[in-house]
């Protein structure tokens, strides 16, 4: 430590923790190796759920990587960085965020077996960089094509990334077709490739019913009833305003006083507001809207006069449904109702609201402008609608992944087992130490069937010993069936995943690792001086302290 006539030099502030070289990378591999066992448990079908409750006690069931660790709130810096992953894994293409978490994890845990031979975390790191390439080359040489027109294959695609929630078993095949139909009809073609916008994909969820009274709806519906019974409750090929302002006199205005000093004066007052609102309304009638969506309030006089003049209105509609509307109806978002002109006016086939469960919604049906569409989920209680549509999510993001890039891959950890093979096979021929690092990237995708087969209670050396046996005779479709704990072809099974789906996994989780190896310092500044440090925090040396480190959490009594 540096030092002028004996005083230690201090660059940072006293308070400041620090952990360095293997008790960083101890800490912080623990830390990722914990997140990954959080939702290690659910993956696959026969995965368990997670019960989370939060500070009010609003309870979530769910078997969902990505909800998990969003609403877990979980605070270790490098504990983040996997939680990242599925975020990324969720943006990316909207399933896999268990598989990319589980891998991200596998890959820590075996770079510490390494790390414990004495081998170097860079070396480790371009060990896994060169594998993670050659992963995502055998993954793409082993898939499959796939197009549009291939509906059963489709069919799979999008039942296996449901079935996996275990709320929705035995029903997904309905909601699959419907799916598929969704996302048939808003796939948009260009020189023979698909994309898919999930926005114009609208899911909404009604309680009451079962899940297999969920129902497709051409159009967008709005969970929302006109706002007055004396409006007209359906439209044919209506004019369509969206107004993004209260239909109200007060709460446009800043906070007023007027001091009233007679009655006559507050029915002046309380006039003169009847007659603004009465003009409102008048302008938009006189623009020409049978429908308004309202994104604040009505005052109830304005309700009043628009039923007079026949105006169905809905307010306070959500803002992300206000923009679903002008895109479909082709109507512009007004953000107050004198700048209503008729050039702002959308339309539609049909504005119908209808009963579904015990609520009222608002179908707009037969837009003009984008292909949208509404799911229509129902189910007996709110937790298994809320699963179920996060299933929908999920199968909705694996089609996408499975039109927009054209292949697919035998899932059930068929794939992974295939990949792993072959990557040891290559390993075989670098030699050296990045050798051992290529092994391990292989066995942390082969987490993937070990976990699967943990979850059907099946003994996971003899399900690998198994399985690598298989695909050596060249069964390389053999995965395995969670649902009879057997080792089997997992194709007849019809359990397809998405490659991209697999690729974002592994190239999201071999990155995560990688930084997080990388990191052989952590400086952490703990304000008050009363924090413990990182978790797990092995002893580490503190600025100006004796070689041999102090405690963890140490840090604020110095
Ligand atoms: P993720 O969040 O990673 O998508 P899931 O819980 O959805 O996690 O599980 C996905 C994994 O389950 C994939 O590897 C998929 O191939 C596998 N899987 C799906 N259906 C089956 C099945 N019937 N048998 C075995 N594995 C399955
Ligand atoms: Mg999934």
């Amino acid at each position: 430590m540096p030092r002028i006539g004996g005083t230690p030099i201090l660059v940072m502030s006293e308070d400041t923790e620090r952990q360095r070289g293997k008790g960083a990378q101890g800490s912080n591999i623990a830390a990722g190796e914990q997140v990954a066992e959080i939702v290690k448990t659910t993956l696959g079908p026969k995965g368990m759920d997670k019960m989370l409750v939060d500070e009010i006690g609003d309870i979530v069931v769910t078997n969902d990587g990505a909800t998990i660790l969003e609403k877990m709130d979980i605070e270790h810096p490098a504990g983040k960085m996997l939680v990242e992953v599925s975020q990324t894994q969720d943006t990316e293409t909207g399933d896999g965020t268990t598989t990319a978490v589980v891998i991200a994890g596998e890959l820590l845990g075996q770079a510490k077996e390494l790390l414990d031979q004495d081998i170097h975390p860079s070396l480790i790191i371009k060990g896994y960089k060169i594998a993670q390439e050659k992963a995502i080359k055998y993954l793409k040489e082993a898939s499959q094509e796939v197009t549009i027109e291939d509906e059963d294959i489709l069919q799979n695609v999008c039942s296996t990334s449901m079935k996996s929630k275990g709320t929705a078993i035995g029903k997904e095949e309905v909601l699959a077709e419907l799916i598929v139909k969704a996302v048939k009809q808003v796939a948009d073609e260009k020189n023979g490739a698909y994309t898919i916008d999930k926005d114009n994909i609208k899911i909404e969820t009604v309680g009451g019913g079962n899940l297999e009274n969920s129902e497709l709806i051409d159009g967008i519906v709005v969970d929302k009833e006109r706002v007055h019974s004396n409006m007209p409750s359906r439209h044919e090929n209506p004019k369509i305003a969206l107004i993004n302002a209260p239909i109200e006199v007060k709460g446009t205005e800043t906070d007023a006083e007027i001091q009233i000093t007679n009655p006559d004066q507050l029915e002046g007052f309380l006039a003169q507001e009847e007659n603004m609102l009465k003009e409102m309304v008048e302008k938009i009638d006189k623009v020409g809207a049978e429908v308004v969506f309202c994104q604040k309030g009505i005052d109830d006089a304005a309700q009043h006069y628009l039923a007079k003049r026949g105006i169905t209105a809905v307010r306070r509609v959500k803002k992300s449904d206000m923009k679903k509307l002008a895109r479909a109806t082709g109507a512009s978002i007004v953000s107050s109702v004198d700048d209503l002109t008729d050039e702002d006016l959308g339309n539609a086939e049909n504005v119908e609201e209808k009963r579904m469960g015990d609520s009222e919604m608002t179908f707009v049906e037969g837009c003009p402008k984008a292909k949208a569409v509404t799911i229509l989920v129902r189910g007996g209680t709110e937790h298994v609608v809320e699963e179920a549509e996060r299933a929908v999510v999920d199968g909705i993001g694996a089609l996408t992944c499975a039109i927009e890039t054209g292949e697919v891959v035998t899932g059930g950890g068929a794939i992974e087992t295939h990949v792993a093979m072959r990557l040891k096979e290559y390993a075989d021929h670098v030699g050296g130490r990045e050798q051992l690092a290529i092994e391990k990237f292989a066995e942390a995708l082969e987490a993937i069937p070990r976990v699967l087969a943990r979850s059907a209670g099946m003994d996971t050396i003899d399900t690998l010993v198994k399985l690598r046996s298989e695909h050596s005779s060249g069964k390389e479709r053999y995965g395995v069936n969670v649902l009879k704990g057997k080792v089997e072809n997992m194709e007849n099974l019809k359990v397809t995943d998405p490659t991209k789906v697999k690729e974002q996994a592994i190239s999201s989780g071999s990155e995560a690792a990688n930084t997080i190896l990388r990191i052989d310092d952590i400086i952490s500044s703990s304000g008050g001086g009363d924090s413990g440090g990182p978790q797990g925090g092995a002893p580490g040396g503190m600025p100006g302290g004796a070689p041999g480190g102090m405690p963890p959490g140490m840090g604020g009594m110095m």
